[in-house]
């Protein structure tokens, strides 16, 4: 029998009516108790890590999960992490970048209903993370949730009430699970033994969505206080080129100071592609911008976390940024 640990995080999926609203209260022995199911499929021990909102997880957070797992690799086949699904797309991003390579799956689930509600989606979602995690064909950082296995590096929230909550962005899922049954979509690739832990981050980003009329002196502001900027466009992606071009040239001197700057797009499916208007063009040919094309804003956010980690150069930020990893971003050659 497969051994795996369930990581206990908190997440709607433990929450208690309190006073002020839903709370994360239940324990991961708990959340177990009430799928005894899963001790058919498994043996399985848990470890609660914290017990949060998931709207009150950080940066911190993640490496604390990815140490956690690190400290166990050697004793388990897989790992089960329990969540909030408000930031699971995030922590799923962050965990494919800190945990690279292994075997071993690590799948991360959820609920929009407590486990405690009559009506709830929190025991399929449980069962099928523990199915899919012992099955022979898992593999990677995944989010097991409504019947969809999706990659880590590709996961959305879309909707935040419904049972359908999750979507894998322009990549497929990699399996689904009906009927208590695991059905492979995509097969396991090869993959290293062991696992590469890189259990370092720099959160000091900016994400900067423009809105039309958006001034410039907004990059002025943030250039003391942070590292990098993903900035959030329009359509395949482009800066506005006011009359007077203040706000190209605002990207220039960020630039400049060589810090990085990534651009990627505001529509959800398909990506950037800043070789197309104008906008675009200019300023991707003159300063030499990162473009994250199809990536999510989750892995887009979380690699640059990552790679800022490890202080490298514009050049190394680029080349880095651009080297897929579980499937982040597909690019034209
Ligand atoms: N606010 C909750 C959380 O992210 C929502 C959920 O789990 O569905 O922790």
């Amino acid at each position: 029998m497969k051994r795996v640990l369930l990581l206990a995080t908190g997440g709607t999926i433990a929450t208690q009516k309190t006073a002020q609203g839903l709370v994360p209260q239940l324990t991961s022995q708990q959340l177990l108790s009430c799928i005894p199911e899963i001790e058919s499929l498994c043996h399985v021990d848990t470890l609660q890590l914290f017990n949060l909102d998931s709207t009150n997880l950080s940066p911190a957070h993640w490496i604390a999960i990815a140490q956690a797992i690190r400290e166990h690799y050697a004793q388990y086949d897989s790992f089960v992490i329990s969540h909030g699904t408000d930031t699971m797309a995030y922590t799923a991003a962050a965990l494919s970048y800190l945990i690279q390579g292994g075997t071993k799956p690590i799948v991360l689930t959820g609920a929009q209903q407590s486990i405690g509600n009559r009506e709830t989606d929190a025991r399929r979602n449980l069962y099928d993370a523990f199915l899919y995690a012992v099955s022979n064909c898992a593999w990677g950082v995944t989010i097991v949730f409504n019947g969809q296995v999706i990659l880590g590096t590709r996961a959305r929230k879309m909707r935040s009430k419904s049972y359908n909550a999750f979507a894998s962005i322009g990549y497929p899922e990699i399996a689904l699970i009906r009927d208590q049954k695991v059905f492979s979509i995509l097969p396991k690739p090869a993959l290293s033994p062991e696992p590469v832990f890189s259990l370092s981050l720099n959160p000091n980003l900016f994400v900067l969505k423009l809105i039309p009329g958006i001034r410039a002196d907004i990059f002025r502001l943030l250039q003391p206080a942070y590292d990098a900027i993903i900035l959030e466009g329009f359509g395949v992606g482009g800066v506005p080129y006011y009359a007077n071009q203040d706000f190209a040239q605002a990207v220039g001197q960020w630039v400049a100071t060589g810090k990085p700057l990534i651009m990627t797009t505001q529509v959800t499916y398909e990506g950037s592609d800043m070789s197309i208007y104008q906008v675009g063009h200019i300023i991707k040919e003159k300063y030499g911008i990162v473009e994250a094309y199809d990536m999510t804003l989750e892995a887009v956010v979380t690699k640059t976390m990552w790679l800022l980690g490890q202080g490298l150069d514009q050049n190394g930020f680029r080349d880095r940024f651009y080297q897929p990893i579980q499937h982040d971003i597909l690019r034209p050659e």
